[in-house]
């Protein structure tokens, strides 16, 4: 007798899917103002206006000469000597010239300056061969923004370039939205603190330390829980405390074996559980839920599962919550530089290390893409989407990939 076995389709959420639902129910935090000087990487919750113009006043490009445009070429006095931050006692008159450093008050009176490599210099004159065109090396007052006008929209994440922009233009504190507090819980009885010896059946803890690196790293401020054991009143005094926050983030515990308490707890204790695996490799025992305020997201124990998890899961959801536009993760397009089999159930993550040719980005898969191979997967900088399918991606097909960045 031929035997049949028909494969269970199970109905999973598609990574698209699930994305939507996690950021379905986010609410932005609440905002507040930050000083300039402790901003760097924070959200902004409105538009940053300028407080003045900049440049605030018509300032020299150059070192050279202030003078009238229409003046050249000639031979002209040398009246003053302007500096940066020390501007002329008065205006320039006609036929004169005031030495002029880069950065210093263009005066009343001079429409351009001359540098100073175009000038012969006499004692108390300069003598120029050539013309010069009005406003020529002079930076005009409000050139580059405007009072009031907008520096950062709002949603923006503020790095060094706007925390730059914000300053000169007379900006000391921006409001923000604030930082979201997550929690960050290990669940397993076999995990032991690296530097600790094993004992038979241990294994060395590794992903709340990854995790909170990871979520630091997204703006968040990080409590981690000590380790709880596979032990139901372990798990309900641990997930409790991590219900108050605004992110509680458990590793482990979300499979079907019978220690796997995670998600039982976490109903008793009043959560509400959106979603439970999703069709993603790996990770699919992925589960989300909220209670108030409070999103919970239960990644699987497997570390490598953890980490993906955190990135197409967790960190959208703490850049929603800090108001950011885009949270999803952005996939850049590159080529692979080695087929790939596609798996026919489930969208898979692929680690991989990019490198850069003529042509752009080129994705190399890395060996061992085991859910608990983290240290094959530390050498990836990449993640290589394959959706979900049959046959292969050929070497040189168009992929997406995410960037794993160090922070
Ligand atoms: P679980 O999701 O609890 O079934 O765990 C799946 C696998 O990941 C098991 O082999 C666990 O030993 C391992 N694991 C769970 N939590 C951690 C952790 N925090 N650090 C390292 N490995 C873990
Ligand atoms: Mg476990």
């Amino acid at each position: 007798m031929e035997l049949r076995y028909a494969r269970i389709v199970e109905a999973l959420l598609t990574l698209a899917e699930a994305q939507a639902h996690v950021l379905a129910h986010v609410r932005p935090l609440a905002a507040e103002t930050v000083a300039l000087d402790a901003a760097l990487g924070r959200v902004t919750a409105g538009p940053a206006r300028a407080a003045v113009d900049l440049p605030p006043f018509p300032s020299s490009a150059m070192d050279g000469y202030a003078v009238r445009a229409g003046d050249l070429p000639g031979t002209l006095p040398v009246v003053a000597h302007i500096a940066a931050g020390r501007p002329a006692p008065r205006p320039l008159a006609a036929g004169e010239a005031m030495a002029i450093s880069t950065g210093g008050v263009v005066p009343d009176g001079a429409d351009a300056v001359i540098p100073l490599e175009y000038v012969v210099q006499h004692d108390n004159a300069i003598e120029v061969g050539e013309g010069l065109e009005p406003g020529a090396h002079v930076r005009p007052r409000g050139g580059d923004t405007a009072a009031g006008a907008v520096v950062v929209d709002a949603g923006a994440r503020l790095g060094p370039a706007q925390l730059g922009a914000l300053a000169a233009a007379g900006v000391a504190a921006v409001v923000c939205a604030r930082r979201p507090r997550v929690v960050v819980l290990a669940t397993g009885s076999e995990l032991a603190a690296p530097g600790s010896a094993l004992a038979p059946g241990q294994i060395y803890e590794s992903n709340s330390l990854m995790l909170a690196a990871a979520l630091a790293a997204a703006g968040a401020d990080i409590d981690t829980l000590p380790v709880v054991a596979d032990d139901e009143s372990a798990h309900r005094e641990a997930l409790e405390q991590g219900l108050a926050a605004d992110v509680l983030v458990t590793s482990g515990g979300v499979s079907v074996g019978p220690h796997d308490l995670v998600r039982r707890i976490e109903a008793e204790l009043g959560v509400e559980e959106i979603f439970w695996r999703v069709a993603i490799k790996p990770g699919k025992p992925v589960s989300f839920g909220v209670r108030d305020a409070t999103l919970v997201f239960g990644l699987p124990g497997n570390p490598v599962s953890s980490l993906v998890g955190c990135e197409l899961f967790v960190k959208p959801a703490l850049r929603a919550l800090q108001g950011l536009r885009d949270p999803l993760p952005r996939f850049e397009i590159g080529r692979l530089a080695s087929p790939l089999r596609r798996n026919d159930g489930r969208d898979e993550l692929v680690r991989a290390r990019s490198r850069v040719d003529r042509e752009g980005v080129v994705l190399e898969p890395l060996s061992g893409q085991e859910s608990h191979m983290i240290v094959r997967s530390s050498a990836a900088d990449a993640l290589v989407h394959v959706p979900r399918g049959t046959g292969e991606l050929a070497a040189g097909a168009a992929v997406g990939w995410l960037r794993l960045d160090v922070p």
